[in-house]
């Protein structure tokens, strides 16, 4: 066999399993309707939950820090990558997350690979929930540490975990996401607290979908919940509107992690730009309890009547809403019937969700009207109704 004949069989395997990927082109900016493949629809399936994509003040702002210093950043941070405006907004960020120190990355995936990788090793153990996003799951085994997983928000099943195999006087760490990505559901963080500090572990807690969605200011579910992660890590491109992720915790966590994560340390520093995009969305997102009343609203709105239209939709308090459907084939195909009815609902399929799950993962915006809402539900509706 040649080497392409082995990328054919690959893809064909992809194909045959219903799971190849091609995605849909965007043209224009990203709001609440948006043009997909040449056609208008709501856009339901963004991780743009406040509507800041496209933003003014984040634009300018961006704009601003291309005029004054080009795009690049030349180098690694390591090297003379690092740029006033990345120690700007790190200070911002590690304030509005109220940590000592904060670290930017340019991806929430090199944070989370990065930053489990550095505070662990070989020697340590991992207890990380069985949901966990796969940059997680991939900083576990760049880690090398023995990892424990444990049953899906189920802090019974750590205990007994912890109670079994944890070994005294190796560092260890419970991993877990804050708002699940694929579910929406929440890690039970008091409890997660306790246990770490019964059992001498960390708690490292990945932020993506909280941030700037829960929490007071939006500064999180953790500040939420009142208790205080190890480690906390927050992304960019999600509420924040913009792109790159940072990681936050005590001077000398974020020291080691500045010095140790490979992902960090042998990689170009984000744009300065990005930077100051993140300074400016800051400002918006601390300030945004309406923007954060509106996609809660939309939310408990579409579950309700979703759930009407006989559509299954998991259980939630945040603004991620699965449609459980099953099936990779009638997912797509379903999400297909929606576009043609005015409404982008992208498919999520395996391995990003357990086989037997696939859905659509509903996601409405801040920015949506109550018009575009029931539009969307007209056409889940009528969409439906084609399928009888
Ligand atoms: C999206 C996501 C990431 C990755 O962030 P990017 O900035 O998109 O690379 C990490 N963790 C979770 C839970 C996510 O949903």
């Amino acid at each position: 066999m040649r080497f392409l004949d082995h990328i054919q069989d690959s893809l064909a395997r992809h194909v045959a399993a219903g799971l190849l990927r091609r995605p849909r082109t965007v043209t224009g900016p990203q709001g609440p309707v948006i043009t997909v493949d040449g056609r208008t629809a709501i856009c339901l399936c963004s991780n743009n939950y406040l509507g800041l994509a496209d933003h003014p003040a984040i634009a300018a702002a961006a704009q601003v820090a291309l005029g004054h210093l080009g795009y690049g950043a030349a180098a690694s941070r390591h090297i003379s990558g690092t740029m006033d405006l990345h120690r700007v907004a790190e200070a911002r960020l590690a304030r509005f997350v109220q940590q000592p120190r904060a670290l930017l990355f340019s991806t929430g995936y090199a944070a989370n690979t990065g930053a489990v990788q550095a505070i662990t090793g070989p020697d340590a153990q991992i207890f990380s929930d069985e949901l966990n996003h796969a940059s997680l799951i991939d900083g576990c085994r760049l880690s090398r540490a023995q990892v424990h997983v444990y049953r899906h928000r189920d802090p019974g099943h750590l205990e007994q975990l912890l109670v079994r195999q944890r070994r005294a006087g190796v560092p260890a760490l419970i991993l877990t996401e804050s708002v699940f990505s694929m579910d929406g559901d929440l890690a039970p963080l008091v409890v997660l607290r306790q246990l770490a500090d019964r059992f001498g572990c960390g708690l490292v807690v990945d932020e993506a979908h909280a941030l700037g969605v829960l929490g007071p200011s939006g500064r999180g579910l953790a500040a939420r919940d009142g208790i205080i992660p190890d480690l906390l890590i927050g992304t960019l491109g999600k509420a924040f509107g913009t792109a790159g992720a940072f990681v936050a915790g005590p001077d000398d966590t974020v020291r080691l992690i500045e010095n140790r994560a490979r992902s960090y340390i042998f990689s170009t520093a984000p744009s300065p730009s990005l930077a100051a995009a993140a300074l400016a969305a800051a400002d918006l997102v601390e300030h945004a309890d309406d923007r954060r009343a509106t996609v809660l609203r939309h939310s408990e709105r579409l579950r309700r009547e979703l759930r009407a239209l006989d559509y299954r939709v998991l259980d939630g308090e945040t603004p991620v809403l699965p449609v459980i459907i099953g099936a990779p084939d009638a997912t797509m195909i379903l999400s297909a019937r929606l576009l043609d009815l005015g409404v982008f609902a992208h498919g999520i399929r395996p391995p990003t969700v357990p086989a037997g799950t696939s859905r659509l993962r509903i996601t409405p915006m801040a920015t949506h009207s109550d018009e575009h809402v029931d539009a969307a539900l007209a056409a889940f509706r009528a969409a439906r109704e084609q399928a009888r």
